[in-house]
C-alpha cells in the first residue's frame, strides 16, 4: 500500500523537530504536525526563555558587586514589559529558526492538531492521512493538584506572559522550576517565598548540595519554607491567600504553581490505535522508542524517562538513524549531565554520594568549600561548594556536583571526562586553569 508518509510526526518540540529534520535529510517522505507552537515547551515556556529570565535576574547582583570593584551606580530600575517583549521577539526569532530547519529538511508542516484514527491514519482537521510510520513527541503540560482555589495560580505556562511583575509571589514545589523561579523573582526584586511539602527540595540530588543551596538561597533572603503546602487560596480583591497546611497564611499577588508535569496523551485517539500507557498516562516504549503497536513511536516528555531537551533531541536522532540513516542507534542513558538554574546555579553529572552508597560501592569523597574570587571585593556573602564521589576499589569519578556560579557550565566539561571513565588519578593529573573556581575540581587532594 502507498502511504501518504513515510513518517508523520505529532509535535514540533525539540524531538519531534530533529527526529522530522533528521528522517527528511535521509530521504524520508515526512510531515509534522503541531497546533500551538514551533520549538514546544523548551523554546517557548521553558529552558530558552527561563534561561533569559534569570540572566535579567542576576544584574540585581552584579550591580551589587560592582561597588566592591570601584563602580558607583546611581540608578538601576527594572523594566518588565521591555524584558518580556525582548524576550518574546528571540522567541519568534527561533520559531522562525524551527520553521525553516523543517522546510529546508523537506519536512511538511502541517498547522493542527493531530489525531490517532487508526495505527496508519492521522487526522488534521477535515483532512486524513496514511502513513507508514507514527511517531508521537506531544511533550508534557504543567499538573496542579486540586487544591480549593486552584483557578487562582498559574503555572510555568503563563509566568512567561505575566502584564506586570508582582510585588510578592509564592512558588509551591520543589523541583527544577520552582527553584529556578524562586530564584528568577527574588532576582527582580519580587518579595518571593518557595514552598516545598517534603523536608528538603530538589528530591533525587546530592543531599549537601541540597543543603547548601538552601543556605545560600536564605542568605539572599528568599522565604524558604519546607514540610508545607498548600492547603487554599482564596481571593479578596487583588490579594491572595494562601492557606498553608502548617496553620499560617501569607498573603501574594501571585501564585505559581510547579509540581510536575503530566504527558501530553490525553484526546489524541491513542486509545484507537491501541497504545498501551503507563500508569500516569507516559507511552511505555522499548529501547528502540517503540510503542506497544510496532509502527507506532514516542520520544522526549511523553514517554516520562528523563524530561529534558537534550534527551529528547537525542532519541530524536538515534530514532531517524535507525529507521532510515541505516544506522541502528539507541540512547546512552548513563551520566546525563543537568544543570537547575536556580541563584546560585546547581549541577550535576553521574552518581550522588547516596547513590553510589545505595549501591553497595565504597567510596570516596572529595569536597570544596570556598569563597569565590569575586566576593573578595564584591563583598557579598557567597560560598562554592563542589564534590567529587571515588569509587575506592577502581579509582573512578562516579559523580562531580557543584553550587555555585557557572555550575551548569563546568560540570559541562567534566560530564565528558566521566563518561569518558575517568579516574580520580585522571583529575590529579590535569592542571588547572588559574585562576578559576573549576580548577578546584583537579587540585582536591584529601577525601572527607
Ligand atoms: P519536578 O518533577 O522537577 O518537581 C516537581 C516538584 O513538585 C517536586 O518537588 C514534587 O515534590 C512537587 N510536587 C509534585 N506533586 C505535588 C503535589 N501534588 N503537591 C505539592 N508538591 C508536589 O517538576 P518541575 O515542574 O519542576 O519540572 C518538570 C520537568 O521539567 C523536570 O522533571 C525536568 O525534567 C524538566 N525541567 C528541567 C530543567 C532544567 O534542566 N534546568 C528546568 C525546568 C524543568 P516531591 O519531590 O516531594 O515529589
Amino acid at each position: 500500500m502507498a502511504f501518504d508518509f513515510d513518517l508523520f510526526v505529532i509535535g514540533a518540540g525539540s524531538g519531534g523537530v530533529r527526529a522530522a529534520r533528521m528522517s527528511a535529510g535521509f530521504g524520508a517522505r515526512v510531515a509534522i504536525a503541531e497546533d500551538r507552537y514551533l520549538g514546544g515547551t523548551c523554546v517557548n515556556v521553558g529552558c530558552i526563555p527561563k534561561k533569559l529570565f534569570v540572566y535579567a535576574s542576576h544584574f540585581a547582583e552584579d550591580f551589587a558587586d560592582a561597588r566592591g570593584f570601584g563602580w558607583e551606580l546611581s540608578f538601576a530600575e527594572f523594566h518588565w514589559p521591555r524584558l518580556r517583549v525582548n524576550k518574546d521577539k528571540e522567541i519568534a526569532r527561533l520559531n522562525g529558526v524551527y520553521g525553516r530547519l523543517l522546510s529546508d529538511s523537506g519536512a511538511q508542516l502541517i498547522n493542527g492538531r493531530a489525531t490517532l484514527l487508526d495505527a496508519h491514519t492521522v487526522l488534521v482537521g477535515e483532512k486524513r492521512y496514511s502513513c507508514e510510520r507514527i511517531l508521537i513527541a506531544t511533550g508534557g503540560w504543567p499538573n496542579v493538584p486540586t487544591v480549593p482555589g486552584r483557578e487562582y495560580v498559574i503555572t510555568s505556562n503563563e509566568v512567561f506572559h505575566l502584564e506586570s511583575l508582582p510585588r510578592r509571589a509564592v512558588v509551591v514545589g520543589g523541583g527544577y522550576v520552582a527553584v529556578e523561579f524562586a530564584g528568577i523573582f527574588h532576582g527582580l526584586g519580587v518579595h518571593t517565598t518557595q514552598l516545598y511539602r517534603g523536608d528538603l527540595f530538589l528530591r533525587g540530588f546530592d543531599q549537601e548540595c541540597r543543603e547548601f543551596l538552601a543556605t545560600e538561597m536564605r542568605k539572599r533572603e528568599i522565604d524558604l519554607r519546607f514540610n508545607t503546602d498548600v492547603s487554599a487560596v482564596v481571593k479578596t480583591g487583588d490579594v491572595l491567600q494562601v492557606r498553608l497546611t502548617d496553620g499560617n497564611m501569607l498573603e501574594t499577588d501571585l501564585v505559581l504553581y510547579a509540581t510536575g508535569r503530566a504527558p501530553n496523551t490525553a484526546n489524541l485517539g491513542l486509545e484507537s490505535a491501541g497504545i498501551v500507557l503507563r500508569p500516569g498516562g507516559a507511552i511505555a516504549v522499548n529501547d528502540s522508542f517503540q510503542s506497544s503497536v510496532p509502527n507506532i513511536y514516542a520520544i522526549g516528555d511523553v514517554t516520562d524517562r528523563v524530561n529534558l531537551t537534550p534527551v529528547a533531541t537525542a532519541e530524536g536522532t538515534a530514532l531517524a538513524r535507525s529507521l532510515y540513516g541505516g544506522m541502528p542507534s539507541g540512547v546512552d542513558y548513563e551520566g546525563i549531565p543537568s544543570s537547575v538554574f536556580c541563584q546560585p546555579n546547581l549541577a550535576t553529572v553521574g552518581a550522588t554520594e547516596e547513590a553510589a552508597r545505595a549501591q553497595g560501592r565504597e567510596i570516596l569523597v572529595f569536597r570544596s568549600t570556598f569563597t569565590p574570587l569575586k566576593q573578595t571585593l564584591g563583598g557579598r556573602n557567597e560560598k562554592v561548594l563542589m564534590k567529587l564521589v571515588v569509587d575506592k576499589q577502581t579509582d573512578r569519578v562516579l559523580g562531580a556536583h557543584m553550587v555555585g556560579p557557572d555550575a551548569g557550565e563546568i560540570i559541562q566539561g567534566l560530564a565528558v571526562a566521566i563518561k569518558a571513565g575517568a579516574t580520580k588519578a585522571m583529575f590529579d593529573a590535569t592542571i588547572g586553569i588559574h585562576p578559576t573556581a573549576a580548577e578546584e575540581f583537579v587540585t582536591m587532594r584529601t577525601p572527607g
